[in-house]
């Protein structure tokens, strides 16, 4: 394990239980440090600070421990038990009607750099760090042994290590016995597609906000957009829509939509959807809805783009203000990272005066309790949304 000491004052987050450590903090570095090694932080007195994976670029390190331990398979299957414990004190293991769930949250979970999803019987692994990708044979042998009924194990890491890191891997099932792409949600059924699919093949953090939409959607003409794989669809067909409209404009997403339409609602002729870019989409729906989804891909990924996305929210949410019914609908959403709930919501104002309608907000959302945010790093509040009323 290597040693890397902070300069003075810069253990300030760190005693606050921050898992990062920026570059800049850091005074010195003992050994020969490789991306991905261990490394135990001491403050310039030497005194122990915690014990995290080191990689190459602004954020240096990710926080693992606080404590003084040894970091052997008994540290990650205790990891991965009080992670499963929090979920099954959510109700979200062995439940009928749910069986997709987010085991690990990163930071929420104290593991930095590690995402992992269960889709029925089968978990995927997602690094982002160098560090957790060393772990993943580690880990998968403990998911399987800890956790009920998993029987394969999915590595998806291809698209969130850093390319530089030169790696040299291909995303695949570290362990395969009988692989199922069906799981459940809410009592639907719906393809993971965790070989194809973004992220780790389904948006798992908007379950509570689809049950929301479900409770609003009586009666509702209904635009779902950015639908990927359809899922506020599903539950506004079981709300009682009177039509429900899918847009996204990657064909794939659209194939994902339709087919699990097709396994929910065989032949109910209240669902279309349209492969179509948002924005052309939205030109002409005047006075056509009364229910509308607005669930973009993260528009900011990086604060560079900040300024530039917070303008895509502002005109994509003035379009649907424009446009919806008189005592519509809006759930309106964020998931970029870099953008603050204030600068969101700065946005959806600005659109909302800009259209000139009454708004009214009836709640603010985030994403499902399964996706955890540590209170010492607010940085993972990374879902917005917003539910408005539009007179
Ligand atoms: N609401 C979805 C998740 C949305 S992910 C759910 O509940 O699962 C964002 C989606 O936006 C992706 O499927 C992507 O293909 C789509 N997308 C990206 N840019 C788009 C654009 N300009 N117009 C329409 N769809 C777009």
């Amino acid at each position: 394990m290597i040693t890397i000491q902070l300069k003075p004052k810069k253990e300030d987050s760190i005693l606050r239980f921050h898992p990062w450590i920026f570059s800049g903090a850091i005074a010195g570095i003992s050994g020969k440090a490789q991306e991905g090694d261990l490394a135990r932080i001491v403050d310039c007195n030497r005194d122990f600070l915690g014990i995290g994976h080191y990689q190459i670029g602004s954020i240096a390190v990710r926080i693992i421990t606080f404590s003084d331990e040894d970091i052997d398979i008994n540290f990650w299957k205790n990891k991965i038990r009080l992670a499963y414990l929090m979920r099954k004190r959510l109700g979200l293991v062995d439940s009928r009607p749910t069986n997709a769930y987010r085991l690990v949250h990163g930071e929420g979970d104290n593991l930095s750099g590690l995402v992992i999803d269960i889709y029925n019987s089968t978990a995927v692994i997602q690094a982002h760090s160098v560090g957790m990708h060393c772990v993943r044979e580690f880990l998968a042998k403990i998911i399987t042994e800890e956790i009920p009924n998993i029987k394969n194990v999915y590595y998806k890491s291809e698209n969130t290590l850093p390319f530089k890191a030169n790696l040299n891997f291909k995303d695949g099932y570290l362990i395969e016995n009988q692989i199922d792409c069906i799981a459940k949600e809410n009592d639907f059924l719906f393809n993971a597609d965790w070989l194809a699919g973004q992220k780790t093949g389904f948006f798992i953090d908007q379950r509570e906000n689809r049950s929301l939409l479900e409770h609003y959607a009586k009666n509702k003409d209904v635009l779902n957009m950015f639908c990927y794989t359809g899922g506020f669809s599903l539950y506004a067909m079981r709300g009682g829509a009177k039509s429900v409209h899918s847009v996204d404009s990657s064909e794939r997403a659209i194939v994902l939509t339709d087919r699990n339409i097709e396994l929910n609602f065989a032949n109910d002729s209240r669902h279309t959807s349209f492969c179509q870019n948002a924005f052309n989409f939205l030109e002409n729906i005047d006075g056509k809805y009364d229910l509308i989804v607005l669930d973009p891909p993260a528009f900011a990924k990086h604060r560079d783009a900040l300024k530039n996305a917070l303008q895509a929210y502002k005109r994509l949410n003035a379009k649907a203000f424009k446009q919806i019914k008189n005592g519509g609908i809006v759930f309106t959403f964020s998931c970029s990272q870099a953008v603050s709930k204030e600068q969101f919501r700065l946005a959806v104002f600005s659109a909302a005066a800009q259209s000139r309608r009454t708004v009214k907000i009836l709640h603010q959302l985030s994403q499902a309790a399964d996706h955890p945010v540590n209170i010492y790093h607010p940085e993972g509040e990374y879902l917005k949304g917003l539910v408005l009323y539009v007179e």
